[in-house]
């Protein structure tokens, strides 16, 4: 980062460049955008960060963000309760949620399981999804997980769960989703292919 940025300038940026997927250059201009409002813009950028981010907890069925115990999907009560969609992340909820052809509730790994990485969230809820698997009766279970090289790891956990459950019947998300596709990415149409067409 340029010298001539005093210490506390780069604090800032620095944390805004802590993000994931926001590099350093978007960092900075994210940085001068803020810099450039007025007290009322600034003063409601950190309200809202402050009030928000304080009344948001994690679903207690899926772990998707929410303000009440249950997400709007799982306090659904038009939702079945008996299938269950696997995902990586909250985004791949939303790009699900707008193909319109689930009518089941999520599971949310909260990410993707890195190697040599033994404490994290996704091995916390793994355990749980674990314990949900031999409590509660489910009609089916969809994995739709990315098809990518960093997904790995998380689908061979998973492969080892769904041998420990070969009553429970599992379906996975395949056509159309390309090798190395990432489903917050894919439009919706082809993700009601790959609804309709899981096996
Ligand atoms: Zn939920």
């Amino acid at each position: 980062m340029s010298s001539i940025l005093p210490p506390l300038f780069k604090r800032i940026i620095e944390f805004f460049d802590s993000f994931p997927e926001i590099g350093s250059r978007q960092a900075l201009r994210l940085f001068f955008w803020l810099i450039k409002q007025d007290e009322k813009t600034k003063k409601k950028f950190l309200e809202n960060i402050n009030v928000t981010l304080s009344e948001i907890q994690f679903c207690q069925n899926c772990f998707f963000p929410s303000i009440n115990e249950l997400c709007n999907i799982c306090a659904n009560s038009h939702r079945r309760d008996d299938i269950m969609m696997i995902v990586a992340r909250e985004t791949d909820v939303l790009t699900l949620e707008s193909a319109k052809v689930f009518q089941g509730k999520y599971f949310i790994l909260g990410g993707l399981i890195l190697p040599f990485e033994n404490k994290s969230i996704i091995r916390e809820r793994l355990k749980i999804l674990e314990s949900r698997l031999s409590t509660k009766q489910y009609k089916e279970i969809i994995i739709a997980l990315p098809y990518t090289r960093e997904a790995l790891p998380t689908i061979k956990h998973l492969n080892i769960l769904v041998k420990k459950f070969p009553k429970l019947k599992f379906t996975f998300l395949a056509r159309g989703i390309p090798l190395g596709g990432e489903i917050e990415f894919i439009d919706p149409e082809t993700i009601k292919l790959s609804f309709v067409e899981r096996k």
